[in-house]
């Protein structure tokens, strides 16, 4: 497992269903109740054992002197101007803090963005996550715990799940298959593997790992730009996978799943969206089973990179779609919140500080009980 915050006492959140049936019987209990507890875990939203109250008391008891739930507090919340987004500063157990999003789409879907890691150790030169430096992995726990309080928040039920908060899902690999398992499964939050994006920078051995788990979720991979020379300068990560590399795990994957990938592109101001990059990303992508997902930048505080104008935009995405690639670019309204969802600390629209609202009193439970929105 993953390097998670330390404690003497067993997550419970986060475990699967065969390891919660595994943990029971050493209890002593009948197997079925460790589908009992996934129920108050992953359905519920459960915060303490405590609140397991179709257990017996001496069960609870026992349980509870082993395993514990770890607790997210929610420190800040801040809400998009045109509620297209609601944005979460949730404090973990250690005291670090994440972010989070839920977010409203006009066709009534709603989804969750969420964290991997506490920073990025990535450096990438367009990201405020990246600007902080890393810090620490999530454990599974923190990272359901993330879904759960976001769940928790709003009464329409959450249809989709995307791991594009802060950090490198893939660095963090274990903890991130691990959620993805329990998110999709049907004891667990039943959200469709299909409905679960996971994005990554690329790290070409993880990618080939991943296609190797057969899982239907959708991946997408971080690309803006279709040339080493300036992938490497873009995404540091690219001078030990470069694009061929890349580009290899990545038909892989395809192979192996079945899936189309998504290709992410940030444009950014003179860099990286010019006619010659938009021909040679066509060329570079061609004939892959794939789509392209084009995101003007948000702008960082401390950062010179600047958003291309929309005629800019539009030029690059024509050019890329004249290869035959489906194009999509995230511009509309709620736009810059969805983007945001990868930088989180960023002030486009939702980061600034000054901003935030603070939680109605203080710190609150993950997910009371009986929360599950629908
Ligand atoms: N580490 C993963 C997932 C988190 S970032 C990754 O890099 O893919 C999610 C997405 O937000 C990535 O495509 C990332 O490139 C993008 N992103 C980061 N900073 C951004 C910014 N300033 N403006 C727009 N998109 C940004
Ligand atoms: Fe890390 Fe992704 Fe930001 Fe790059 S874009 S620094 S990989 S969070």
């Amino acid at each position: 497992m993953t390097t998670g915050p330390a404690s003497t006492l067993l997550d419970l959140r986060g475990l699967l269903l065969p390891e919660l049936e595994g943990f029971v019987e050493r209890l002593g209990e009948p197997r079925y109740r460790g589908r009992q507890v996934a129920r108050w875990l992953y359905v519920r939203g459960a915060a303490a054992v405590d609140e397991m109250t179709d257990l017996p008391r001496a069960f609870r008891d026992r349980l509870a002197e082993g395993a514990k739930i770890g607790s997210l507090a929610v420190r800040r919340t801040q809400e998009a101007p045109d509620a297209s987004a609601t944005k979460f500063l949730v404090a973990l157990e250690d005291g670090r803090t994440v972010e989070c999003v839920r977010m409203r789409f006009a066709d009534g879907r709603r989804s969750a963005c969420i964290s991997t890691q506490v920073g990025c150790a990535m450096g990438c030169a367009f990201c405020a996550t990246g600007l902080g430096g890393f810090s620490r992995n999530l454990s599974p726990g923190e990272i359901l715990g993330q879904f759960l309080l976001i769940r928790a928040h709003g009464r329409a039920r959450l249809s989709n799940v995307v791991f594009m908060g802060m950090g490198e899902p893939l660095a963090n690999y274990d903890a991130t298959v691990r959620a993805v398992r329990i998110l999709a499964a049907p004891y667990g939050m039943g959200i469709g593997m299909r409905h679960i994006t996971v994005s990554t920078v690329g790290l070409a051995p993880q990618i080939r790992r991943l296609a190797g788990e057969r899982l239907q979720m959708t991946l997408a991979v971080s690309l803006h730009a279709p040339a080493d020379s300036l992938r490497d300068h873009l995404v540091p990560v690219n001078r030990r996978y470069p694009l061929a590399e890349v580009m290899a795990a990545c038909r892989e994957y395809i192979e192996a799943t079945g899936r189309r990938l998504t290709f992410e592109y940030v444009l950014i101001d003179g860099v990286n969206d010019g006619a010659d990059e938009a021909r040679a990303l066509g060329r570079l992508l061609a004939g892959a089973r794939c789509h392209v997902n084009l995101i003007p930048l948000n702008p960082v505080d401390g950062i010179e990179y600047r958003r291309p104008p929309m005629a800019r935009v539009r030029a690059f995405a024509s050019a890329v779609r004249s290869a035959g690639l489906p194009v999509t670019v995230r511009i509309e309204r709620g736009g810059e919140i969805q983007a945001a969802c990868g930088q989180l600390r960023l002030a486009a629209g939702l980061g600034r500080p000054s901003r935030w609202t603070p939680a109605a009193q203080g710190a609150q439970g993950a997910s009371p009980a009986g929360a599950r929105s629908s």
